[in-house]
């Protein structure tokens, strides 16, 4: 594909918690120059701030909850409504279930998008609470490390800004479990919805990131 239809691009990115969406996302969004929308970072960066949507969000995002359908999809469609995602966009962490995703494909007719793709990336139980055990996240920039497989070069402080790491509070074990039995009766329905029109691209995303990289953009 020529890089100025690339750049038009519009990707749902669906999977599991800890299969890697976040670190996909922004290196797909780099290579291909579309906007990046992540719901988990919009929401987190508005609970630090303590906005009036971050007021409302915290409880959820920090118990492993659906932050509810009204308040997550008003704020998905205001940012696709922007001039960047016009010209392309990767959502990440979101649709989360049916009643999402049947929101997003209305706005999609409203504003005819129908050559939207869908990657799937899945990843086994045991690499998901390896993953999100070890991970550790910017406070500033959001940027994604792990203790053992990305330490950041200088203990708890970001390699690019320099800003302190901290642990989600949703990676705690007995919340990853419960982010994990969410997804399984929320998400993956979405993952079937998808299929059902023929749009998925499925990829195994126990490998390593760069080789999950690579596979997807020969895939596009
Ligand atoms: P993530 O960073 O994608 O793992 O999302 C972190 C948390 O943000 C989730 O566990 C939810 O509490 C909330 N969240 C993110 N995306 C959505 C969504 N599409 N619908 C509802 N809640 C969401």
């Amino acid at each position: 594909m020529e890089k100025t239809q690339m750049a038009m691009l519009k990707l749902v990115l669906l999977g599991p918690p800890g299969a890697g969406k976040g670190t996909q996302a922004k290196s797909l969004s780099e290579e291909l120059g579309l906007a990046h929308i992540s719901t988990g970072d919009i929401l987190r960066q508005a609970i630090q701030q303590d906005s009036e949507l971050g007021k409302e969000a915290k409880r959820y995002v920090d118990n492993g909850e659906l932050v509810p359908d009204g308040l997550v999809t008003k704020m998905v469609i205001e940012r696709l409504e922007r001039p960047d995602a016009k010209r392309g966009f990767i959502l990440d962490g979101f649709p989360r279930n049916i009643k999402q995703a049947q929101d997003l494909d209305g706005f999609f007719a409203q504003e005819g998008y129908s050559d939207y793709k869908v990657i799937y990336l899945d990843a086994t139980e045991k690499t998901i609470i390896q993953r999100l055990g070890g991970r550790m996240i910017c406070k500033k920039c959001q940027a994604v490390f792990h203790l053992t497989n990305i330490p950041p070069k200088e203990d708890s402080r970001c390699d690019f800004c320099k800003s302190e790491l901290y642990q989600r509070q949703d990676d705690r074990e007995e919340t990853v479990r419960y982010r994990l039995s969410v997804y399984a009766q929320a998400t993956k329905p979405v993952v079937e919805y998808y299929a059902r029109q023929g749009r998925i691209m499925e990829f195994d995303a126990d490998r390593e990131s760069s080789v999950v990289l690579k596979e997807m953009l020969q895939g596009l």
